[in-house]
This record gives structure tokens, sequence and C-alpha cells, in this order.
């Protein structure tokens, strides 16, 4: 019989990467297919197929991502008290595949119901399998920003290819293999293939995990366990309807999000009451970098509402001599550039921490709030090389998009990979599900923050350009800033974080 490894043998890995690492890699690859595949279809198809307006549209959109990240606070608890993580993947991903499956039926009628199986199973997904990455290293390995960096690359690869599936569903890709009246129901059933992909990849690698991510009640009769277990599964199951009804009437969005905030600190408290006071003040510090997150994410987010308005109503067509459309680089060129330079950064991370120069995790974050100023700053700047009829340049657009992407892998894995650093183990689910809360809340920020640049439909193409930029001048201003504050308190959250770099 094979011996069961041992977490010691795991994170005594030799060379850069555990190797368990990759089986989470392509597993999260996967669902981020499944995940991006959808998120890329919904706004065009609720226009287009459900035939809704496009205000009405976005904020259905805006609600979507608000409760998927929301739900990532709620999959994390449950992780860390009853499920454990793999549990929580597994069946986090079963209501993926649900949910595709549901919307490859029938996605007109099954709409709602569709989108709800997949946001109630991202929640119980994405935050614990990127706890498990986490698990592989021990404390103080140098080594594990460059592993968060990579799975973020795997992250990417998943983004990107899923986008693309929208062609599917339009019609622009295998289209004389689909019949025309079933292109969405194919679009939709390639999220079911990809998340089906991801499950069967985890099952099979599980084995290699030795006991990271087992259930945290194994000491409990198993009776009793499978009562917690089966509650669980019950109660996410008896969510759904309700989340259908929230998610389809975008003022509930509203309230959701006022409720969940304020709800989760209070949970948290009451956590930390259970803690010593190290404990809890590198909760603290997590806090810091979690609440820097929403202002990182409220900037960078402009990317899936008003940076695509003004990448139609803006932006040339000429990327480097190149007729390319503005709209397409605007969704699928910042992956691109993650996955070209996630593992160059994380090589260069693991070499400066060889020689004793790595940048502490409060300078990278203070960093890619600099990169996300710097980026900003050259979105403005093309008001500065735009035509007579406000048309800018897709250089210029793609250069910010370049600098955008270092300010994201700055901070994005760097945030993944200190949570896990700063949260005592029974906590790691609940502060990872924080650290997605700061994406939901920042998702739901960028919309606001979205209409309040949006420039009058009737307005000529100068004033646009003119609007659109001056919005994202301040947008480098508030960046700059926050970077420039994080730096600053740095000594701080240096003394908060205590012994973890
Ligand atoms: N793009 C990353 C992902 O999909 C980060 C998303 C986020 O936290 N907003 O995991």
């Amino acid at each position: 019989m094979n011996k069961e490894i041992t977490l010691d043998e795991i994170q005594d890995f030799k060379g850069k990467y555990p190797k368990q690492l990759w089986a989470l890699f392509f597993s999260e690859m996967w669902e981020r297919f499944c995940f991006y595949g959808m998120r890329g279809m919904l706004i065009y198809f609720m226009v287009d197929q459900l035939l809704m307006k496009g205000g009405i549209a976005n904020l259905q959109y805006g609600a979507t991502q608000a409760f998927v990240y929301a739900f990532t606070f709620i999959g994390g608890i449950f992780a860390d008290k009853i499920l454990g993580f793999r549990k929580s993947l597994f069946w986090g991903g079963l209501l993926m595949i649900v949910g595709s499956i549901l919307l490859a039926i029938d996605p007109v009628d099954f709409f709602f119901l569709g989108i709800t199986f997949n946001i109630v199973g991202t929640g119980f997904f994405k935050p614990n399998i990127s706890s498990m990455v986490g698990s592989l290293y021990k404390d103080g390995d140098s080594r594990r920003d460059a592993g968060f960096l990579l799975f973020y690359s795997g992250i990417n690869i998943g983004a990107f290819i899923g986008g693309y599936v929208i062609a599917i569903g339009k019609g622009t890709m295998f289209t004389d293999m689909i019949p025309v009246e079933l292109r969405w129901n194919f679009a939709f059933g390639a999220s079911a293939v990809a998340m089906s992909i991801s499950l069967i990849t985890f099952i099979y690698t599980k084995k290699t995990l030795g006991p990271i991510g087992l259930s945290p009640i194994l000491h409990l009769e198993k009776t009793k366990r499978k009562l917690y277990e089966t509650s669980v599964y019950i109660g996410a199951l008896i969510c759904i309807p309700l989340v259908v009804i929230m998610v389809s009437n975008s003022v509930y969005t509203d309230y959701f999000m006022m409720a969940i905030g304020p709800f989760s600190l209070i949970y948290l408290i009451i956590e930390m009451s259970k803690n010593t006071l190290a404990e809890n003040k590198k909760i603290i510090a997590a806090l810091l970098f979690i609440l820097f997150a929403v202002i990182f994410w409220a900037i960078f987010e402009q990317a899936g509402g008003s940076l695509s308005l003004f990448a139609k109503d803006n932006v040339n067509s000429n990327l480097l001599g190149i007729k390319a459309d503005p709209n397409g680089i605007n969704n699928s060129i910042n992956a691109l550039f993650v996955i070209i330079l996630a593992p160059i950064i994380g090589l260069l991370f693991i070499s400066m921490s060889k020689r004793k120069i790595e940048p502490n995790s409060v300078v990278k974050f203070g960093l890619g709030f600099l990169f996300l100023g710097l980026a900003f700053y050259t979105f403005y700047s093309m008001r500065f090389f735009s035509d007579k009829n406000g048309l800018g340049s897709l250089d210029i657009f793609a250069l910010a998009y370049l600098v955008v992407t270092f300010g994201e892998l700055f901070l994005s894995p760097i945030g993944l990979s200190i949570m896990t650093k700063l949260a005592p183990q029974r906590m790691q689910g609940l502060m990872m599900g924080l650290w997605f809360l700061a994406s939901a809340y920042g998702q739901y920020a960028a919309g606001l923050f979205g209409a309040s640049i949006s420039p009058d439909e009737k307005a000529s193409g100068m004033e646009k350009m003119h609007t659109y930029t001056s919005g994202y001048y301040d947008f480098a201003i508030y960046a700059l800033l926050s970077g420039v504050i994080l730096i600053a308190i740095s000594p701080l959250m240096k003394k908060l974080m205590g012994e973890v770099k």
C-alpha cells in the first residue's frame, strides 16, 4: 500500500515550486475558463438574447460580480468550520457544473438559476483553492509569493481562453459545425465541460495533497460529522432561490452589499476574540491590506465598465500597424500580459530573495498602486494624442494595460499569498474569503465610479475623450496617493505583521 505523503514531505520540496502546485494550477485554470467564459457572455447575452436595455444589463452584470465575490466569504467560513478546503472545492465545482449545464440546456429560461448556481459554487471553490496553494509552503518560505504568481498565470490562461467562448455564441467561431439556434447552448456548454475537467483534475491529484484541505472536524464521530456536512450542502441549496431573487433584481444587491460588510466584520471580531494578541495584530494588518485592495479593484475594474465604453468611443483600431478591435484588446490583453509577465516576476522575486533584496509585501502593494497610478495617467495622456474626432491611440491604450498588469501582479497574487501568511490555520478560509470580499466591494464601487465619469451619449467624440480622461486623471491621483500612504505606513504594518514578510 502507498504511504500517505506527509505535510513536511510536501513543504520540504526542492527547487522553485512544489509539484502539487501544478495540480491546483490546472484545476483553477479550468475553473477560471468556466467563470470568465460565462462572465464574458453575460452582458452581451442579456442585451442580445434577453432583450434587456443596456443600463439594466449593466446593473445586472454588476450584481452578479458583487454576489460572486461576496459568496467567497461564506464559502471560506464553511470550509474553515465544517467542510475543509477539499470538500468545499468539490461541492463548489459540482454546483458550477450544474449551473453551466442548466444554462446549456436553456440559457433563456434558466438564465438566473444557472448564474446563481455558479455564484454559490464559485463561493465554495475560489477562496479555498487559493488557501490550499498557501498550505503547500512552510511559514517563512520565501518561495511562496512566486508560487502564487505562477498560480495566477493559470488563472489568466483560463480567463484568456474562456473569454473567447463568446465567439461560439455570437456565431463567429465553429459556425458550420453548430446549428444557429443552438449556438448559445454550446457556448454555455463549453463552461460545463471546462468545469468538469477542473474537477476531474482535482479528484485525480488530491491524493498528492496528503493532509492538506482535510475536514477540520475529523475528530468528531462520523454520523455527527456527516450531519454537519449535509446541513451545509442543504443550506447552500436553500440559498439558491433566494439568490435568484436577489440577483434578478439589482435593488437587492445594494441591500446585500450594505449588510454583508458589517456582518463580516462582526463575525471576524467574534473569531478574533479567540486569538492571541500576536495573531490579532496580524489580522489587523491583513484587514489593512484588504481595505487598500477595495480601492485597487475599484480603479482596476474600470476595465469591465468605463474602459470598455472608452475603447468603443475613443480608441482607434490600429495596434502597431495591425488592425485590431479596441474592445477585443480591452478584454484580453491584460490576461495575455499576466501570462507572460507572472513567471518572469516570480523568478525575479526568487532571485532577489536569494540576494536578500526582495521587497516586503507592503512595499510590493505600494508599488502595485504606483503602477496603477502610472497606468491611469497613461490612459489620461491619450487626450494629448487624439485626432479631431477624439479618437486616441490603441498603442497607448495597450501600453497603459501593460502598466496596469505590473500593478496587478504586485498586488493581487501577493494579496492571496499574504492572506495565507497572516491568518492562523483555523481562519485561513475566512481571511481568503474576506480578501475576495474586497473584490466584491471593489467591483461594486467600480460601477459607481464608472457611472460618475460616463459622458452624455450625444456628446461629441472630443467631449467624450475629455470626460473619460478627466476621470482617469482623478483615478491616477487616488492610486498614487494610496501607494504613497501604504509605503509611508509600512513601518507600522511591519510591526503588526511580526515575523511575516
Ligand atoms: N483576476 C483574478 C482572478 O480571477 C483576481 C480577481 C479579483 O480578485 N478581483 O482570480
